[in-house]
C-alpha cells in the first residue's frame, strides 16, 4: 500500500457538493474580487483568531508583506526572524528593502529562541517576525516582552498554525499582526492562492483595507503607494465551505500525532516532535520526526511508497540569495542539526489507520 505525504483529493470528495455550489455561485454572481464571500471569510477567521479585524490578500507571502509594510518597515530596516522557515519569512523583509537578521531556534519546538533575540537586536531593528511552525505557536510571552521593551512590532507568520494555541490564546491574536496562509497544503487550503491577515487595533486594519487596494482612499485617490493583493471570491467560497470542519480537522490531526508518539516512542533512531508546555493547542500542519542517516531513511521510504519531505533542508542563513549578509555557520548550531535532520510524513485527517500503520512499519523498518 502507497501512503502519500497529503491527499486533498479527498477533502473535496468529502465536500464536493458544497463546494461546487459555492463556487457556482461566485461564477454566478460575478462579483470575483472581494466579494460578500470574502467579507464573511473575515469575519470567521478574526473570530476564530481572537483578534479584532482580518482583511483577506492574494496570499500569505502577501500577507507577509503588508504586514511589514503596514508596520513601517522599510529600506535600511532590520527584522529579526528565525532561520529556520519557509522562504516567504525571509523574503518578504528583504523585498521592502529591509535586511532580515536571522537568529537560532529552540531543539524541541524549532521555533525561534527567545534567548537568541536582545543580543540581535540593534538602533536599526523594527520588528520580529516568531513563525508557528509544523502548526505549533512559538513562544509568545518572552517574544512580546522584548518587542515592548524596544519598541518593536511583532508580526506573527501564523502560515501554519490556523487555529492553534498558545497558553489559550489564538494564533493572531498577540502580535501587531497575523499572517496566514490558504496555500493548499496548509491546514485550511483554498483551491489556489490566498492569504489573511489579523489585527486588533481599527488603526491598523483600515491602513490594510486601503494597502491591498494600491493605497486608494477613495477610489482613484491614492494617499500613498499600496499593492495589487486582494483575495478571490471564489477562494474565500470554497474556504468558507471548509470552515465548520477546520477543528474536527485538527483533532484528528492531534489523534494521528498520539498514535505516530506512542509507536515510536521505544524507537531510539527517531525523535518525534515534542508539545511544549505553553502551547495548548498544536495543529500538526506537518507531523515532523528527527532521524540521522537523512539520506537512508529518505530512500527506504520512497521505496516503500511513503510519502515524506523535508521542511527545511536549507537554513536562510545558507541561501545563495542571502550569502552577502555574512553569517557563520557556528551561529547557528540548533537550525543546521534540525536542516540535516528533520523529515515530515504522512498526518492528515483522512488518513485511514491502516494507512497509518503502513506509514509506522515503514519508517520503523527504515531506521532500523
Ligand atoms: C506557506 C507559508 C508562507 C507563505 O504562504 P503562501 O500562501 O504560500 O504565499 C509563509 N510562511 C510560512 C511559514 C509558510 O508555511
Amino acid at each position: 500500500m502507497s501512503v502519500p505525504l497529503l491527499d486533498l483529493s479527498r477533502q473535496y470528495a468529502y465536500l464536493k457538493n458544497d463546494m461546487d455550489k459555492a463556487v457556482l455561485n461566485v461564477l454566478d454572481h460575478g462579483w470575483f474580487i472581494l466579494g460578500p464571500e470574502v467579507t464573511e471569510l473575515e469575519k470567521q477567521i478574526a473570530e476564530l483568531s481572537g483578534a479584532s479585524h482580518a482583511r483577506g490578500v492574494a496570499s500569505g507571502t502577501d500577507a507577509l508583506l503588508l504586514a511589514l509594510f503596514a508596520a513601517g518597515v522599510k529600506a535600511g530596516d532590520e527584522v529579526i526572524t528565525t532561520d529556520f522557515s519557509f522562504f516567504a519569512t525571509a523574503g518578504t523583509i528583504s523585498r521592502l528593502g529591509a535586511t532580515p537578521v536571522f537568529v537560532d531556534i529552540e531543539e524541541d519546538s524549532y521555533n525561534i529562541d527567545p534567548k537568541c533575540i536582545e543580543a540581535a537586536i540593534t538602533e536599526k531593528t523594527k520588528a520580529i517576525i516568531p513563525v508557528h511552525l509544523f502548526g505549533q505557536v512559538a513562544d509568545m510571552d518572552p517574544i512580546l516582552e522584548i518587542a515592548k521593551k524596544h519598541n518593536l512590532k511583532v508580526i506573527e507568520d501564523a502560515a501554519q498554525a490556523i487555529g492553534a494555541k498558545y497558553k489559550g490564546k489564538p494564533a493572531g491574536s498577540m502580535g501587531d499582526y497575523g499572517c496566514f496562509s490558504f496555500y493548499p497544503s496548509k491546514n485550511l487550503g483554498a483551491g489556489g492562492d490566498g492569504g489573511i491577515i489579523t489585527t486588533n487595533t481599527k488603526e491598523n486594519f483600515d491602513l490594510l483595507t486601503i494597502l491591498r487596494n494600491h493605497g486608494a482612499e477613495p477610489k482613484y485617490y491614492h494617499k500613498i503607494i499600496g499593492f495589487n493583493s486582494r483575495l478571490a471570491s471564489i477562494q474565500a467560497a470554497i474556504l468558507l465551505v471548509k470552515m465548520p470542519h477546520l477543528q474536527k480537522w485538527s483533532e484528528k490531526r492531534i489523534e494521528h500525532a498520539k498514535i505516530y508518539d506512542n509507536a515510536f516512542a521505544d524507537v531510539a533512531a527517531i525523535t518525534t516532535p515534542k508539545v511544549m508546555d505553553y502551547s495548548d493547542f498544536h495543529i500538526y500542519n506537518q507531523y515532523t520526526i528527527a532521524v540521522s542517516d537523512r539520506d537512508a531513511v529518505v530512500a527506504k521510504l520512497r521505496e516503500a511508497k511513503i510519502g515524506s519531505d523535508i521542511y527545511y533542508p536549507v537554513p536562510f542563513h545558507t541561501q545563495e540569495c542571502f550569502a552577502d549578509l555574512g553569517y557563520k555557520a557556528e551561529d547557528f548550531a540548533v537550525t543546521n542539526k534540525a536542516a540535516d535532520s528533520v523529515l515530515s510524513i504522512p498526518i492528515y485527517p483522512e488518513m485511514t489507520s491502516e494507512e497509518q500503520q503502513t506509514v509506522i512499519k515503514a519508517v520503523i523498518e527504515a531506521v532500523a
